[in-house]
Order: structure tokens, then sequence, then C-alpha cells
């Protein structure tokens, strides 16, 4: 598995979504997801234009529902970070129960767990920077509610290898499976694994009942924990040039959209920050998935450094941004980016959020 970076290529994907298969069969490892998400964490797509892609097509709004639902999430978990900002660093709503310790299982980073599917799909993961939603869940699982670890170290360890790393998808979705920012702690044992994986391992540690999943102690092959090292390999740093008589367009690595402004005539610089990558560090792979993808933006300069260095530069003047929980330090014109419904705010829960959603479906 590969991903596209080129815009046309990305368009061509949006046409091969079958969002009425989607909802009978997202939750199984060979289900109809669209592996989207690379694109729209990286801002390429917005939510709102896969939306409005599938309603040009005509589809059947209530044949759909799960699908936009879906698309939704991502919505719904930005507008926390936007409303709450570095509160989703920490345990959002309650302390996160029965933590043992603030790293990760070293036999899940390793692969090397025993639960063959789980193992076969880190791998992978390694590989591609993707993720199954359902094997993600199970993942984190492992991690909190059985090894008992903190959320927060492997959150960062998924995040640093996922091409659609997003901070606010990931540390919520992390903290809901831990129970930080849900009701109960979400767990799965092994006839659920092999019922969505196409597999029939049996005799694992996860092979036991609800009940004992809950009030078992840490499995032997658990126990050995593990800070991720997540080392953050920049670009070299380039020369770019400015043009004073010209206004400057900030992409970075949550708004890489080729069409934002695409008819302005402006510098549009990529700004890669190292204080950025510092809090959240990327893989390689990553870095050079977010390089390939702003080559789609016309006449774009790469600069390695800080938002405040670029304004001492020569040639600099008006900076344009989009908003984003990440861009507050930068000063000039801020641009809205797109959602798709008019609905804003912190939702203690999902369904609080859907239910403001579906009066604009209606
Ligand atoms: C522990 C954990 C960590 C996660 N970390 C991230 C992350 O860093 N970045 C990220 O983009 N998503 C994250 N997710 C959410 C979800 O797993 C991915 O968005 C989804 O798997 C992306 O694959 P896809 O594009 O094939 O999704 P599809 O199933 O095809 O869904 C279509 C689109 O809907 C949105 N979507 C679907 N499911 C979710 C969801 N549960 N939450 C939010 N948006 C959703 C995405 O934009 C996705 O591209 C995480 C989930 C879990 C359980």
């Amino acid at each position: 598995m590969t991903f596209e970076t080129s815009y046309p290529g990305i368009l061509e994907k949006l046409d091969q979504i079958d969002p009425v298969k989607y909802g009978w069969d997202r939750n199984f490892g060979h289900g109809s997801v669209t592996r989207l998400s690379p694109y729209i964490s990286r801002g390429v797509l917005s939510t709102k234009q896969v939306f409005h892609f599938l309603l040009d097509k005509k589809y059947e709004v209530g044949k759909i529902q799960k699908f936009i639902q879906e698309l939704a999430w991502r919505d719904y978990w930005q507008q926390i970070w936007v409303a709450k900002g570095d509160l989703i660093n920490d345990d959002l709503k309650s302390t996160q129960e029965k933590v043992a310790h603030r790293q990760m299982p070293a036999a899940l980073l390793q692969a090397n767990t025993g639960i063959s599917v789980v193992d076969q799909k880190i791998r992978e993961f390694y590989q591609t920077g993707y993720m199954h939603n359902h094997m993600r869940m199970y993942v984190a699982a492992i991690a909190c509610n059985i090894g008992r670890s903190h959320w927060k170290a492997p959150a960062q360890w998924m995040y640093y290898h996922l091409l659609d790393a997003d901070w606010a998808s990931n540390a919520l979705s992390w903290q809901w499976v831990a129970g930080s920012n849900s009701h109960k702690k979400y767990i799965a044992n092994q006839e659920n694994i092999n019922k969505y994986f196409d597999s029939d391992q049996r005799d694992t540690f996860l092979d036991v009942s609800y009940a004992q999943l809950a009030s078992m102690s840490i499995p032997g092959i658990l126990s050995e924990t593990i800070v991720p090292e997540l080392n953050v390999f920049l670009p070299a740093e380039r020369e770019i040039f400015l043009d004073r008589e010209l206004p400057t367009l900030i992409y970075n690595f949550y708004n890489l959209d080729p069409l934002w402004r695409s008819d302005m005539k402006a510098n549009r610089i990529l700004l890669i920050e190292p204080s950025h990558f510092k809090q959240y560090p990327v893989s390689e792979q990553s870095m050079d998935f977010m390089l390939s993808l702003s080559e789609n933006i016309r006449d774009v300069q790469v600069f390695v450094g800080e938002f405040s260095q670029l304004q001492q530069w020569p040639g600099a003047s008006t900076f344009i941004f989009k908003e984003h929980p990440l861009s507050g330090h930068y000063q000039g014109v801020m641009d809205h980016r797109d959602w798709m419904f008019d609905v804003r705010g912190y939702f203690k829960s999902f369904f609080a959020f859907w239910k403001q959603c579906v009066k604009s479906l209606a």
C-alpha cells in the first residue's frame, strides 16, 4: 500500500469511495475504508470537500449517513482541540484509571505481542504509515487497558508513524479508549479480533471472557516497557526569496491545500518549524510525505525555521494563514477553514455534536 501524492491522483480517490458499502463493513480489516485520512489530515482535502463530492453524486443521505458521521468525527475532534487547546495533551474529562507507567509495552513497539494479526498489522504500519481504525483501537486497548500504560507515550508513538497524524483525532481517540475522554475503557478480546480481522488464533492472553479481561493483571508479555525513540529529521535549511510586493501565504503540516487562494499572486512558503516538530515528532516517512504533497502547491518554497525568523526575512510583508490550534503564534491575516456543518464549539459527546449537525441534513 502506497499513498499517491499528486493532486489529480488524490481527486481520483474520491470517485472510488463506496459510502453505502462502507456503512456495512467499515469495521472489518478488509472493509471499504477510503484511506483518505492522510490527505484530510494534511489539509489537502477538507471533510467538507469530501462530503459535498458525495452529495453532488446524488447519494441519498440516509444511505450514506454512517460515512458522513465518521467524517464528522474528524470535525468533532478538531472542534475540541480548537475549544480546549493544550488541555487535550492531558487527561481531558477524568484521570485515566489503573495506570501502571507512562511508557509503552515494548512488545507492541516491537510487533511481538503474540497476537499474530496485531503484530502483522504493526509491521505493515511501520512500512505504510497507515492502520485501520479498528486495529488502532485494539492496539490502544492493549497498551492502555491491558498493559496499563498512560495513553500519552503510545499515542505519540502512533502519531509519529501515521501519515494521517492529526493530534486531535489521535490524542482524543487514545483518551476515548483509555477512558479519560469517555465513560468507560474500551476492551476487545481475541474472539472480537478474530471476527474482524479474518484470524482464528486461540490461547492468547486476550482469549478470555470480557469479565476476565476487565480485571486481569498485566500479562508477562506486556510487562517490559519502553520509552519510544521519536527522532525527527528536518529537511536541510534552504534559501528562500520573498517578493516584498506580494503577501506571503503560509502552508504547514496541517495546511497543504493546493486550491487555497490559488488565483492570488503571492509568495508561498511551507513553514517547517523545529519547535513544532519537537513537540509533535513525526517519522522521516511522514515528513517526506508532507514534502511530496507540498509539490502540488504552485511555486512553493520550503522554509525550515520559526515563524519569528520568517518575519525577519528580507522581503517579508503581510502573512496570510489558515486557522488552526497550532497557528496561534502566527501574525497576519487568518483565513477560516472549511467545516462540514455550521456547528461550532465544545460538545461533551459526539452524539450531542451530531444532533446539531443532522439538523442541516434534513
Ligand atoms: C487510537 C486511535 C488513534 C487515531 N489517530 C488518528 C490520527 O492521528 N489521525 C487521524 O486522521 N485519525 C486518527 N484516528 C481515527 C481513525 O482511525 C482514522 O481517521 C481512520 O482510520 C482513517 O482511515 P480512513 O481514511 O481509511 O478512514 P475511513 O473509515 O475511510 O473514514 C473516512 C474519513 O472519516 C474520518 N474518520 C473516520 N473514522 C474516524 C474516527 N474514528 N475519528 C476521526 N475521524 C474519522 C477520517 O477523516 C477518514 O479519512 C485514530 C483512531 C484511533 C482509535
